[in-house]
C-alpha cells in the first residue's frame, strides 16, 4: 500500500522525511510575511528530530535567510554541513564555549554582561567581531534581560570592540492563544524596551520575536524578521492556525513487520502480559520500534498502526525496541475485519497509507503533550530516509 519505499537494510524501522513538504511548508509561512521581512528558520533538536542538516539545505532553497538552534554544537554541525547563512543559539552558552562560537560565527543569545564580555575578549583576541543577539524577558520569565533593564545592560557592555548587536529578541509564552491579554503586554514591553535602545542611539540589530503562532496569527509583531519553527514541519501550533495556511506534515514513521504468530486464545502479548487474545483467528504482529525510538511507552494499548490501508490495535506493552499490534483475520465483530498480513508488510506508526492517516496530533492528546515532542521524539535514534 506504502509506495515509492525506500528502508535501511539493517534495520525494518525508519523516519521518512518529505523534503518537498518541507520546502512548501517553508515557503508558505514566508508568504505570510511582507517581502522584507527575514526569515529565521529554528532548526534545533536536529530540527525537531527532522535532521537538521538536510532540513536546513531544503529550506535555504525555499526562503530561509537565517537559522537558529539551541546549543553550540547544534550550530557546529551546520557549520561544518558548509551552511554560510547567520546561526543564532536561543540561549547563552556556558562561557566556556566562547572560542568554539568565535570559530565558528555563532551568534548566541546574550543577557548577561559577564558572558558579553568575555565573547568580546575571545573575538578581538582572534581579531573578529563577534554578534550576538540581545535576550529580552518579557513576561515569560524563561531567558533574558528583564525588559527594565534591557538598555542598562547594552550601555554596560557597548564600549567593547569585540561584540556586535546582530539582532534584539523576546520569546513569547502565550502567541498561540487568540486574544490574549498576556500575549499583548508582552510584546508592548518589548517593543518599550527596543525604544529605549534606540533612543539611546545604540542599534538594535534585527528585531524579532515571532515564534510560529505569531508568525501566523500576529502579523503586526513580525518586525524584521520571523523566528519559526514548529509549522516548518507541516505542523500546526494551534487549532485557530489552521485556517492561516495550509501546511503538510513532514515527518512519517514506518516500521515493517519482522514476525507474525496466530496465537492460541489465552496467550499473553509483551510484558506483563497485559493483553490477553481474546478470540481465535487473531494475528499478533511485532515491529521493530519501542520507546527508545521515541514510541513513548504512555501509548500502550492505546494507539493504532496502518497496514495495508486499514487501521490495526496494538497490544500489550510497548517495549524498548519492538512493538505488538493485532490484526483480526475476517472477524465481523473484530476492531475492524482485517484481511491477513505477513512477515515483512510495512506497518505505518505516524503518517498516511491510503485513505487513513494518523497525525502527530492524535499521538500527541493521547500521550497528554504536544506535536513537537511527539516528532522530537522519533528523531532519537530511527534512522532518516529522505524522500
Ligand atoms: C523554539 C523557539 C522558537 C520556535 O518556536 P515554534 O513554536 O516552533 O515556532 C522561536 N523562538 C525561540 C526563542 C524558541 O525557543
Amino acid at each position: 500500500m506504502v509506495r515509492g519505499l525506500r528502508c535501511p537494510e539493517d534495520r525494518w524501522a525508519w523516519v521518512e522525511i518529505n523534503l518537498d513538504a518541507l520546502r512548501q511548508n517553508t515557503a508558505a509561512l514566508k508568504r505570510l510575511m511582507d517581502r522584507d521581512t527575514l526569515m529565521m528558520c529554528v532548526v534545533k533538536a536536529d530540527a525537531y528530530g527532522h535532521g537538521a542538516v538536510r532540513c536546513a539545505k531544503a529550506m535555504l532553497r525555499a526562503g530561509a535567510d537565517q537559522f537558529a538552534v539551541a546549543t553550540v554544537a547544534e550550530g557546529v554541525e551546520l557549520r561544518e554541513a558548509g551552511i554560510r547563512q547567520p546561526i543564532a543559539i536561543l540561549s547563552e552558552p556556558p562561557v566556556e564555549t566562547v572560542q568554539t562560537i568565535v570559530d565558528h560565527d555563532l551568534s548566541p543569545a546574550v543577557f548577561n554582561q559577564s558572558f558579553a564580555l568575555a565573547l568580546g575578549e575571545c573575538a578581538a583576541a582572534a581579531g573578529k567581531v563577534a554578534t550576538y543577539h540581545l535576550a529580552i524577558d518579557t513576561g515569560m520569565t524563561r531567558i533574558g534581560v528583564n525588559w527594565r533593564d534591557a538598555l542598562e545592560l547594552r550601555r554596560s557592555i557597548d564600549f567593547h570592540r569585540g561584540i556586535e548587536c546582530a539582532g534584539t529578541f523576546t520569546h513569547f509564552a502565550t502567541a498561540d492563544v487568540p486574544r490574549d491579554w498576556d500575549f499583548e503586554m508582552q510584546a508592548r514591553r518589548f517593543f518599550d524596551a527596543v525604544d529605549n535602545i534606540d533612543a539611546a542611539g545604540l542599534s538594535t540589530g534585527l528585531v524579532h520575536c515571532a515564534n510560529t503562532p505569531a508568525t501566523m496569527m500576529h502579523p503586526r509583531v513580525h518586525m524584521d524578521m520571523c523566528r519559526a519553527g514548529i509549522g516548518l514541519y507541516g505542523l500546526y501550533p494551534s487549532a485557530e492556525t489552521r485556517k492561516v495556511a495550509n501546511l503538510s506534515p513532514v515527518m512519517s514513521v514506518r516500521g515493517r513487520i519482522t514476525r507474525v504468530e496466530r496465537p492460541e486464545v489465552g496467550t499473553g502479548v509483551s510484558y506483563g502480559l497485559t493483553y490477553r487474545v481474546p478470540r481465535p483467528n487473531i494475528q499478533i504482529c511485532t515491529v521493530p520500534i519501542g520507546y527508545a525510538d521515541g514510541l513513548s511507552r504512555v501509548l500502550s494499548g492505546n494507539m493504532d498502526v496502518l497496514v495495508n490501508g486499514e487501521r490495526c490495535r496494538q497490544v500489550g506493552r510497548i517495549c524498548m525496541d519492538q512493538f505488538m499490534f493485532e490484526v483480526s483475520v475476517n472477524n465481523v465483530r473484530a476492531y475492524r475485519p482485517t484481511r491477513a498480513v505477513e512477515y515483512g508488510d510495512v506497518v505505518t506508526i505516524l503518517g498516511s497509507d491510503g485513505s487513513e492517516t494518523i497525525l502527530a496530533d492524535d499521538m500527541a492528546a493521547r500521550r497528554n503533550t504536544i506535536n513537537y515532542e511527539v516528532v522530537c521524539d522519533f528523531g532519537l535514534r530511527l534512522q532518516k530516509i529522505y524522500v
